[in-house]
This record gives C-alpha cells, sequence and structure tokens, in this order.
C-alpha cells in the first residue's frame, strides 16, 4: 500500500503552487455574519493545508467591512471551528485594521482619477450598467467627469457624515463605458458607502463610510502580503478588478503575477439534501412569519415554528452542529481531502460523507455497550449477589488490546427490538421458551416467563441459565447497576430528497420536516464502564478540543457525548452502523 499523494502535491493545487515561487501566505477570510458550515471546511483545509504543505503561512482573516452584519458570537465561533479542525493561524486579523489605509489608498485613486464620487441611486447605476440583463448601452453618469478635487472634497465630506446613506457613494473608475468590456466587475464597481448602522464593533463610532468587499479584499491580501489568494469560482470574474486595482494602486506588474498577491479559484464544495443558506437556517432556528392570503381575500400572519433547537443542532450542517453531533474534525478534513479540489463545483451526497465518517470512526473508537429501551431479564438460578467479572476488549479484533471490566450479575437489560412475546424459527433472539447468548459471558440463557404491565407492556423477563446449549444468536445486554443516560437518535431532517427546492419564501418547507428527525430516548443503559470514561469530559469540551468522547454502540450506532451536560448525560448518535439503517 503506496500512502496516499497529497492533494497538495497535485492537479489544481499543485498547478497553483507551480504559478508562483516563494515563501507560500494564505489566508481565511470569513465575514462574521454567521457560523460556519461544511462548505467552508473545505476552505479552510485548502487554505490552512496549503499553506502548512507548503512550510508557509495561513491567516484568518476577518472581513468585517459590514458592521450592520456583524456578531461577537461569530468571531468566537469562527476562530474556534478552525482551532477544532486542527489548524492555528499565523495571526487572526481584521480588515478594519486597515480601515486608515484603506481610507488613505481611496485617496490616492482619487488623485490618480480612478476613482469618482458618485450621486446616482442603485437603480441610476443599474441603468448605466445596461439595465435589465444588463442588454442596454452602457453610458457613464455626469459624475464620472467631475475634477478630481471635486470628488476627494466630496469623499471627505462623506467620510465626515455629511452625506446619508445612497446620498454619495465612491466608485472605482473602471471600464464602465468601454463596449468592449463584457466583465461586469469592470463596470464602474462601488468602493465606499454611507452606512446607517454603523456602529463597528471594532473600530466603533470613527467611522460613517465603510469600504466594500471589492475594494478592500485585494488589498488586504497585498497588505498581508498573501502569495495566493484562493478562493471560491463565483469570483472568477473578479480576479480582473482584484489585479486591475492593484496594478492602479501599485501592488502589482500589469499582466505579472511576479509582485503581489495572485487569486485563483476553486470549486466550492455542496452537500446535497443539506440547508447551507445562512437566512434559510435561520427560518429552521427561528421559526418565521409568513402572510397568508385566505378565500375571503384577507390576509393573515401565521407563525411557523422553529424546527430544531439552535444554530448548533446535530441535524443541521453548520460546523457547530457537526461538532456537536460528534463528528471527528479529522473525518471531516479527509471527506474534503478525498473529494479533491478542482475549479469544478463539487456536489456530494449526504451518505458519501457519512460513510467517510463512519471509515473513520471504525478505526478509531471504543466498542461499548448500549441498551437503547431497556427490558429487565431476571436470571434466576443465579445468587441474589452473584457478580461476575468479565473482561472485554474494547476493540473485539484486538483481544490482547486494552479492555475494560464488564460486571455480569443476576439482573441485566437487553434491547426492546431483541425481544418477541412469540417465538418463531427465523427468529434467533430472545423468545419465550428459546436459547439466547448474551455477548461476552460464558453461558448462554433460556427464558422461562415474562411479565407484561397493565397496559400490555411487556417489563420483566425471568430466564435461566442453559449452559452447553448452541444459541444462534449473541445480543448485546449491560447489568441492571449500568448507569442511565438519554439518548438521541438522528435522522433527516427533511422528507423530502432535496429540500433546497422547497418553497422558503411562503414558508413551504414547514411542512416537509420529519417529524422523525430526532428520537429521544430517556431511558437508555450504557455500561458502567462509560462513567470512567467520561469522567473528565468536563476537560475535554472546553473550546476547541477535539477530545470527545465517541464510541461504537455494539449493534446499535456510533455516538457521542452530547457538549451540554446541564440537563444529565446525553448521547447523540453520529452516523448509524451501516448506510441507511434507520432511515
Ligand atoms: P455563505 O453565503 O454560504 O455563508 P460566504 O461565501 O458568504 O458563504 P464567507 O464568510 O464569505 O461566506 O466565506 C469565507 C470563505 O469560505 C470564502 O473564501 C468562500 O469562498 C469560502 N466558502 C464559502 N462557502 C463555501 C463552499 N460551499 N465551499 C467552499 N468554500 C466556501
Ligand atoms: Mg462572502
Ligand atoms: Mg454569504
Amino acid at each position: 500500500n503506496a500512502p496516499p499523494v497529497s492533494i497538495f502535491e497535485t492537479g489544481w493545487l499543485k498547478r497553483v503552487k507551480d504559478e508562483k515561487a516563494g515563501t507560500v501566505r494564505t489566508r481565511f477570510p470569513p465575514e462574521p455574519n454567521g457560523f460556519l458550515h461544511i462548505g467552508h471546511a473545505k476552505a479552510i483545509a485548502v487554505n490552512f493545508g496549503f499553506a502548512k504543505h507548503h512550510g508557509g503561512v495561513c491567516f484568518l482573516r476577518f472581513d468585517d467591512t459590514n458592521p450592520a452584519k456583524e456578531d461577537e458570537i461569530f468571531f468566537t465561533s469562527i476562530k474556534e471551528m478552525v482551532n477544532w479542525l486542527g489548524f492555528e493561524p499565523y495571526q487572526v486579523t481584521h480588515s478594519s485594521d486597515h480601515f486608515d489605509r484603506l481610507y488613505e489608498l481611496a485617496e490616492v485613486m482619487i488623485k490618480k482619477d480612478k476613482a469618482y464620487v458618485c450621486h446616482c441611486s442603485r437603480d441610476e447605476v443599474n441603468l448605466q450598467r445596461g439595465g435589465k440583463d444588463n442588454l442596454g448601452t452602457r453610458f457613464a453618469c455626469q459624475h464620472r467627469s467631475r475634477p478630481v478635487e471635486e470628488s476627494l472634497t466630496k469623499f471627505r465630506a462623506m467620510r465626515d457624515g455629511k452625506y446619508k446613506p445612497g446620498e454619495a457613494h465612491l466608485r472605482m473608475k473602471q471600464s464602465l463605458t468601454d463596449p468592449n468590456e463584457g466583465n461586469p466587475q469592470m463596470w464602474d464597481l462601488g468602493a465606499y458607502r454611507v452606512v446607517e448602522k454603523n456602529y463597528h464593533h471594532r473600530t466603533g463610532d470613527k467611522w460613517r463610510i465603510y469600504p466594500t468587499y471589492d475594494f478592500t479584499h485585494c488589498l488586504c491580501d497585498a497588505f498581508e502580503e498573501i502569495s495566493h489568494s484562493l478562493c471560491t469560482t463565483e469570483f472568477f470574474l473578479s480576479r480582473t478588478s482584484y489585479d486591475w486595482e492593484l496594478e492602479v494602486l501599485g501592488f502589482k506588474i500589469p499582466k505579472s503575477d511576479e509582485k503581489g498577491p495572485m487569486q485563483r479559484e476553486y470549486g466550492r464544495l455542496n452537500v446535497a439534501g443539506t440547508i447551507l443558506s445562512k437566512r434559510r437556517i435561520q427560518m429552521l432556528v427561528e421559526g418565521t412569519t409568513v402572510e397568508k392570503k385566505g378565500i375571503d381575500g384577507t390576509t393573515q400572519s401565521v407563525r411557523i415554528p422553529p424546527a430544531v433547537r439552535g444554530w448548533d443542532d446535530p441535524r443541521l450542517f453548520t460546523l457547530v452542529a457537526l461538532r456537536r453531533r460528534g463528528i471527528p474534525a479529522q473525518a471531516l478534513i479527509t471527506f474534503v481531502e478525498e473529494l479533491g479540489v478542482t475549479d469544478a463545483l463539487t456536489n456530494i451526497q449526504i451518505t458519501r460523507f457519512e460513510a467517510v465518517v463512519r471509515k473513520h470512526l471504525e478505526r478509531t473508537v471504543p466498542r461499548l455497550m448500549l441498551v437503547l429501551d431497556p427490558i429487565k431479564v431476571v436470571i434466576e438460578d443465579l445468587p441474589e449477589d452473584y457478580t461476575e467479572d468479565l473482561m472485554v476488549p474494547f476493540d473485539p479484533k484486538k483481544p490482547d488490546g486494552d479492555s475494560r471490566s464488564m460486571p455480569l450479575i443476576r439482573t441485566v437489560y437487553i434491547d426492546r427490538s431483541d425481544w418477541r412475546d412469540e417465538d418463531s424459527d427465523d427468529f434467533f433472539r430472545m423468545a419465550p421458551g428459546k436459547v439466547v447468548g448474551l455477548q461476552n459471558t460464558k453461558f448462554p440463557v433460556k427464558v422461562t416467563s415474562f411479565e407484561r404491565n397493565s397496559t400490555g407492556r411487556v417489563i420483566e423477563i425471568k430466564a435461566t441459565k442453559a449452559e452447553g446449549q448452541k444459541p444462534k444468536a449473541y445480543i448485546h445486554w449491560v447489568a441492571a447497576t449500568a448507569p442511565t443516560v438519554t439518548v438521541r437518535l438522528y435522522n433527516s431532517l427533511f422528507k423530502s430528497e432535496e429540500p433546497n427546492a422547497l418553497d422558503w419564501k411562503e414558508g413551504g418547507w414547514a411542512s416537509d420536516i420529519n417529524p422523525d428527525s430526532e428520537i429521544v430516548l430517556p431511558n437508555a443503559r450504557i455500561e458502567q464502564v462509560f462513567e470512567k470514561l467520561s469522567a473528565d469530559r468536563e476537560e475535554q469540551i472546553k473550546g476547541g478540543s477535539d477530545n470527545l468522547l465517541r464510541f461504537q454502540a455494539i449493534r446499535t450506532g456510533y455516538f457521542c457525548v452530547d457538549l451540554d451536560t446541564s440537563n444529565g448525560m446525553v448521547l447523540n448518535q453520529i452516523v448509524s452502523l451501516k448506510e441507511d439503517a434507520g432511515k
């Protein structure tokens, strides 16, 4: 088995590396306006991984140029998720660290007659860009040719709060009027705008104007001496404006990548059957109000309740949710790496993701016994105080490896799904008169009778040792003294395969929520050693660590201790044992 070739040494990533010599410096530049999702794991793996592989550095840069949408919690969470995925930023920076320098460069641009203050409305600007579908003739407004001095004065007036939002904005003087310029990114993009809710979490009340993404991104790349500015393909057309601006301001040599940062674009990662859009996840988290027209013509507000508990609900595909569900960070990185990086969109089924997770867990976690829905079994011919300490290896394939002690006592629990009230020839597990094995014990047992409660539910089974007899099946079990845990099993959040195609505007998604997306089992029992394994969980769950307690529950699934232990011990199902189990 030859070691797999690193994704950074083949294909797209190799070509991008070869395009530029010197130290690799990359950045991961999220907007701090939401929680990261599974797609961002690709951006993180690509940017941090590329730098790490080539002995370079990667910045975590918060692109915080839109104060109205930013929130402290997003900064904290994004940083934590980068750490969780196993990366440490070389530096954590903010676009706002550079607001003074960005402002000065905007003035430089104006002085070079490469930017102008414009007072046109959004509609007017759209018209100048050819109107609907950009099919009309493009034209300049009267402000485009105003004297440099005038733009400079007006820009300073913008800065000094003399204009309201929309009354003035700075535009780059690109190729709007060139009839041969087909790239909309060159049609005099906005560079600065007046912002209404202008309190910035880092610069406070200092600024009333804020730079746009287009103006800011390439310059911050240049300030941080980024070598490879890797982004997703929807920015392909932006590469032209990126280079244009850096050339105008002297950070790049025209038609050359030798000096200054170089932008290259890779395909986004999309996981089919999941909702990744911030706005849509927000509806799931907060619920939403929709206006419904009645047959009598009146409209009524209808409140749709939340479908999940929060942004980290394990049924979502945000990174905080995947972590909470127990997905190992390394499995996520492996998933991204196995898909590879090209400039094509990667559209992947959830089952493929789960298969990678399952394979990773199969090799890395211990096996324990967990009984989801317990029924008591009394082995009547064992003495009341009978205790036998069975030594059971954590990995049955490694009988000499680490093991734990499992006490066998007179009363045990088995899972209700392993029981049938009536025996039949095609059933091999526990039933009246049947001999069945309890895994890892030295003798099978035979059912002699069982008891129901007033509602007819079986509550206790009586059995005896069946020494010397050969059972057809072995089932899992725990001692009656085993601790109780709450278990949450997960299925797809939606009934339909493609929830993105649902009606999100009018609230039609609500009727597609799968009522079985979360199944809670409050009385599950887990074998004793679990208490010892999870004793230091408070330590394990502290920010960023991926040391969560995960295990394979034999014959049941993969589980992880929930991060929130305030309501007692909760286990989340990470994935089922096999594809399609539980659907
Ligand atoms: P979204 O709108 O889905 O939240 P975004 O692009 O607005 O995504 P940013 O915070 O700007 O989110 O993203 C930071 C970086 O992550 C960007 O470089 C972006 O290209 C990249 N990224 C975002 N989504 C994906 C994805 N699905 N696959 C790969 N990279 C992504
Ligand atoms: Mg973005
Ligand atoms: Mg976005």
